[in-house]
């Protein structure tokens, strides 16, 4: 079975005290992953040790980055690398998150080269991809995904992009508390999964987790996971309450 995943995104909240006091409740639920299942923590970079330390008793829990630079190294004050993440042991890295997109102007091209960056330094990436609401609305989703896919993405081997976890988030469901409906997840997820089909092969395509992310919460999260082509969900908010990503991993497939 694909690797189905509940990822917290922290994004930029909680003092390193309440992000220990989260951790600790959350493990003190004892949920137990069987060995398709995965509970990913992507933690401010401040917090990554302490992440790491603490979720790597439990089996198949594990901390990520939320980000880093699309240079292997030099003069960029305040960046953090790919190589730096895999020094400190940390295998995951949130790349193209759509509030990095559009805050932090980041293309298509210079997530490619972030991409690259993790692949080498053994950091499996959580590629983001996604549309605004302007585009929902014009009903030309599909292609500004798959363009997403293709100009980030495409230029990596099959044996390559069949270790990277992809997470649709729809914009206008992120944080907004408007969250795609099931069958809209789904088919955008069907969609994608083809689209990594005819690049490079049904047998690839199966084998790549599709998170959905956008308002999932703990009360929406086993009707969303159920869905044959949604493989976990990529958790902002909700992921702040020990109680309520609980039951979002207690969701998963
Ligand atoms: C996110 O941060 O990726 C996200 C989906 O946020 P939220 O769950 O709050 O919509």
């Amino acid at each position: 079975m694909r690797k189905q995943i509940a990822a917290a995104n922290w994004k930029m909240n909680l003092t390193y005290q309440q992000g220990e006091e989260l951790l600790d409740e959350i493990l003190s639920a004892g949920v137990k992953l069987n060995e398709h299942q995965q509970a990913i923590f992507a933690v401010p970079s401040p917090y990554l040790l302490m992440t790491r330390s603490t979720v790597e008793e439990e089996l198949n829990y594990f901390a990520s980055a939320q980000n880093c630079y699309n240079k292997k190294s030099g003069a960029y004050t305040g960046e953090v690398s790919a190589e730096m993440l895999n020094s400190i042991n940390i295998k995951y890295c949130v790349l193209g998150h759509s509030e990095r997109r559009e805050y932090f102007i980041e293309s298509n091209a210079m997530l490619a080269e972030k991409v690259n960056l993790c692949l080498e330094n053994f950091v499996t990436p959580i590629f983001c991809c996604g549309e605004p609401l302007a585009i929902r609305e014009a009903g030309t989703q599909n292609e500004f995904v798959a363009t997403q896919l293709k100009e980030s993405l495409f230029h990596l081997p099959a044996e390559k992009i069949k270790t990277l976890i992809i997470a649709y988030e729809p914009i206008w469901a992120i944080g907004t508390g408007k969250t795609a409906t099931t069958e809209q997840a789904q088919e955008i997820h069907k969609y994608l999964r083809s689209v990594l089909a005819d690049q490079y092969g049904e047998e690839v395509a199966n084998e790549i987790p599709i998170l959905y992310g956008g308002s999932v919460k703990a009360n929406n999260a086993k009707e969303l996971f159920a869905s044959p082509d949604v493989d976990g969900g990529l958790v902002g908010g909700a992921s702040l309450v020990a109680a309520d990503f609980v039951e979002i991993i207690k969701a998963l497939k």
